[in-house]
């Protein structure tokens, strides 16, 4: 079941998902060579506190931490670990969620680490600009295709592929709600878009093949082929003027400058 939110309910929508921006911006500074994931865990957890949240991704299903962090060949849900210590030419996914006021933020930015090689440079940017693409068809009155197409022609038109098996998602309450928001599929299918809906973009996209494997640890995804995946999110509202964007890069790349993405 979709639900549609009040103007009131979008404005903590809006609040929750600047704190995630705001989280992600926090972290920003310290995705450096010699950290380690589960310090950036620890940065993120103290942050979302200190502005009266809670972190949404601690204890849900039973994830142990409060941000997934996914390196290099890991595409989404890795766990924040001391022995993962993050080195020059890595990428870091960065995850977060926060729960306020009843409402859930969720959006991700993948972070280099120092200096990375051209062509997973060209991965990243090809991510984050499809997730753009996605986002231009979040219009009132398009269909839940319209996104999915955009997302997967873009990135396979630049040699990049499609994870299938992790989507995005509607989001409100809860932080996985309907619709499912796919980053493959076909132009005019699926859920019509209404005002009021919230929804999660996300494209997961491969260097290499589109497969992945599931680790033993129960949540880290990573490519089959070990090439490098790249992960972009931002929970968007579905407005009669447009796609309003309720989550925030602005943080990041104010620390990030001409380093951003
Ligand atoms: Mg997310
Ligand atoms: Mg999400």
């Amino acid at each position: 079941m979709i639900f549609l939110k009040t103007d009131e309910e979008l404005e903590l929508m809006w609040e929750a998902n600047q704190l995630v921006g705001k989280t992600l911006g926090e972290l920003a500074k310290h995705v450096a060579p010699g950290v380690s994931t589960l310090r950036l865990n620890s940065v993120a957890e103290t942050f979302i506190r200190d502005h009266g949240a809670s972190p949404a991704f601690l204890g849900y299903k039973g994830f142990p931490a409060s941000i997934c962090t996914s390196v290099n060949d890991q595409v989404v849900h890795g766990i924040p670990s001391e022995k993962v210590v993050l080195k020059e030419g890595d990428v870091i996914s960065i995850d977060c969620g926060t729960k306020w006021k009843g409402f859930t933020g969720d959006s991700a930015y993948t972070f280099c680490v120092g200096e990375v090689s051209i062509e997973v440079m060209r991965l990243l940017k090809a991510t984050k600009k499809a997730l753009y693409m996605g986002i231009s068809q979040a219009v009132e009155g398009k269909r839940v295709g319209d996104i999915s197409h955009a997302v997967q022609s873009f990135c396979e038109s630049k040699g990049f592929t499609v994870v299938r098996e992790l989507i995005g998602h509607g989001i409100g309450r809860d932080m996985h709600e309907d619709p499912d928001v796919p980053n493959f599929g076909h132009s005019g299918s699926g859920d019509k878009l209404r005002n009021g809906m919230c929804i999660c973009i996300e494209p997961m996209i491969n260097q290499g093949r589109r497969n992945v494997v599931f680790e033993k640890d129960g949540w880290t995804v990573r490519t089959k082929d070990r090439k490098y995946s790249a992960h972009y999110e931002h929970c968007i509202a579905i407005r009669p003027e447009g796609p309003r964007i309720l989550s925030s890069f602005k943080f990041v790349e104010d620390v990030l400058g001409n380093k951003a993405i």
